[in-house]
């Protein structure tokens, strides 16, 4: 099921020309190592440790995802 939604994705990509299309921007806590979804409370409440960047990239920092929005 992953494989067919990355399918979808690299579709998608070709379809719309903004590379953006299937970027997911997440806060990144470089102090905690844990990722949020952009309207997560702590995304919010973290204001200096705190990066955005694309969810693949945060993984790529060895981010997990927040236990309260999942990432
Ligand atoms: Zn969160």
């Amino acid at each position: 099921m992953k494989k067919l939604i990355s399918i979808l994705c690299i579709i998608t990509l070709f379809l719309v020309t903004t590379s953006s299309a299937c970027a997911e921007t997440v806060v990144y806590n470089t102090k905690t190592g844990k990722y949020h979804s952009l309207g997560c409370q702590w995304a919010k409440k973290c204001t200096v440790n705190c990066i955005k960047l694309e969810k693949k990239d945060a993984k790529a920092r060895g981010g997990v995802p927040c236990k309260v929005c999942g990432g």
